[in-house]
């Protein structure tokens, strides 16, 4: 392993082009030159205007990497597909809409005023029943409600062994192994319940279009169609690669409704009194009866809520809306974040990222979402180079970045987690808690330089669990690169939750 060690090149932020600016130098509209004047608190701010400033997604470059294998030194350039942000689509451009309160999207022609007053009691005059009907299937979406689910114990993890068949032609260090170590611990793990992705690949799909250009995502489908091929030199598409990552997608959104509005599993306790019972009455009466009772105890079924991990791959947070990069594809935690909001009727969406590298792409698909925050903990001086100033907020105030120094441990991480992190979410009050969880900042990780060990998650997983509970808070795997190591560090997070 040590011989095939991938080593990012510690690139200047210039080679992105994206250097942060002084925010004299910021370029603000009127909205976001208001919130600055009147510097709202990152809750005043989630809470006021809807109007969302133009995402100012980050527009990598080229940086130059250098990968060591087998005694030789190799020199890439990254980034040389340039796709900046697109204009969005119509449907998406509808759907940003929703959200966000364009004055050109809600002015809407409207009849004189002197008609007014005689238009609505005529219409509920000429079709009462059916105008009702129809103004609450435009105003309503049939949704379950949590009220309506039992609070279970363990862990859901959401698996599938497709997400084996995205691999690279040679050795990359974002192989297969990196899921299937974690689920063959997790299978023999108590209170762990495995479960494979039910989401459909069209609704997934849907979903991916929300954060992604669509003009992407046709390159994405035709580009694995054809067999595959590079985006760059990090990250690699093959004949799967497609319908792996909207099954991973459907893992995402499959870990947000379980957890928010429960699964309908089968209640075992209602389950072994029906035997029981079934037992006794075909001792007492006879075979007849013994048919009767039998279809009687039919298992319960209940919906049950509980903390959930995606067990997924490829990782998602470099993504951008129409970049790939940095072994990501699609970006998991904000589709996950966008489903939340748009179908489960979810307010405010939080994602932390523990990923050794800061999620460029979960950023950018924050930073203009008053209705999402972001706080990530990452390496300074590390790929992709971004996130580096603890001090921008944002135009909305919903972002936090926390670099750290190489080499640090959990001895920096608990305080900064504790002191700085964890208020600035709790702030936010989240209806849910996407946790973009890489693990490529457990000490030996072949692409970061962080120091902890897997167990130190079991603390992470403590303060997680006592600060969200179990209700509203969903894992998904993001980077992590020794496959042991990142197994053990996923049962550490979750054993506090089991
Ligand atoms: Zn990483």
């Amino acid at each position: 392993m040590r011989g095939r060690r991938l080593l990012y090149l510690l690139a200047s932020d210039d080679c992105f082009g994206m250097r942060q600016k002084k925010p004299s130098q910021r370029v603000h509209s009127k909205e976001t030159r208001q919130d600055k004047t009147q510097a709202p608190s990152p809750l005043q701010q989630t809470q006021a205007s809807r109007y969302q400033a133009e995402c100012s997604a980050p527009r990598p470059g080229r940086v130059g990497k250098r990968w060591s294998a087998g005694g030789r030194t190799h020199h890439h350039i990254l980034g040389s597909k340039h796709h900046n942000l697109l204009p969005l689509p119509p449907e998406q451009e509808h759907h940003h809409n929703h959200h966000q309160s364009m004055p050109s999207t809600r002015i809407r022609p409207r009849p004189p005023s002197s008609i007014l007053p005689f238009l609505l009691p005529a219409l509920l005059l000429l079709r009462p029943a059916s105008a009702f009907l129809s103004l609450r299937s435009l105003t309503q979406r049939p949704r379950l409600s949590p009220l309506h689910a039992t609070t279970g114990t363990g862990v859901n993890v959401l698996y599938s062994q497709r997400f084996l068949e995205h691999k690279a032609r040679g050795y990359h260090p974002e192989n297969p192994l990196r899921v299937s170590v974690p689920a063959q611990l997790l299978k023999h793990t108590p209170g762990v319940h495995l479960k494979a992705p039910t989401t459909t690949p069209d609704a997934a799909l849907a979903a991916v279009l929300r954060v992604h250009d669509a003009a992407y995502v046709e390159e994405i489908r035709a580009l694995s169609a054809r067999g595959g091929g590079n985006l760059d030199a990090d990250t690699f598409v093959n004949g799967a690669t497609y319908e792996v990552c909207l099954l991973a997608a459907a893992a995402w959104m499959d870990c947000a409704r379980q957890t928010l509005l429960g699964d309908e599993e089968e209640e075992e306790e209602v389950q072994s009194k029906e035997l029981v019972s079934t037992a006794a009455a075909a001792a007492a009466v006879g075979s007849s009866i013994q048919k009767k009772a039998g279809a009687a105890a039919a298992p319960a079924r209940v919906r049950v809520r509980r903390p959930s991990f995606a067990l997924t791959r490829p990782p998602g947070h470099h993504a951008l809306a129409g970049q790939g990069m940095g072994f990501c594809i699609f970006n998991f935690a904000a589709i996950a974040a966008r489903y939340a909001l748009d179908e489960l009727g979810c307010q405010r969406v939080a994602i932390l990222d523990l990923d050794a590298h800061h999620g460029n792409g979960n950023e950018a698909a924050v930073r203009g979402q008053p209705f999402m925050c972001y706080a990530s903990f990452h390496q300074k001086d590390a790929f992709p180079m971004t996130g580096l100033d603890p001090n921008n907020h944002g135009p909305h105030g919903n972002l936090l970045n926390a670099p750290i120094p190489a080499y640090s441990d959990i001895k920096t991480y608990l305080p900064l987690l504790d002191e700085k992190v964890l208020p600035f979410l709790l702030a936010f009050e989240p209806d849910l808690v996407i946790v973009s969880a890489g693990y490529d900042c457990l000490v030996d990780d072949p692409l970061a330089q962080l120091s902890l060990g897997p167990r130190d998650f079991e603390a992470v997983g403590e303060r997680l669990l006592k600060a969200f509970g179990r209700d509203k808070i969903i894992f998904g795997l993001e980077g992590g690169y020794e496959p042991e190591n990142v197994a053990a560090a996923i049962v550490a997070t979750l054993r506090p939750f089991l």
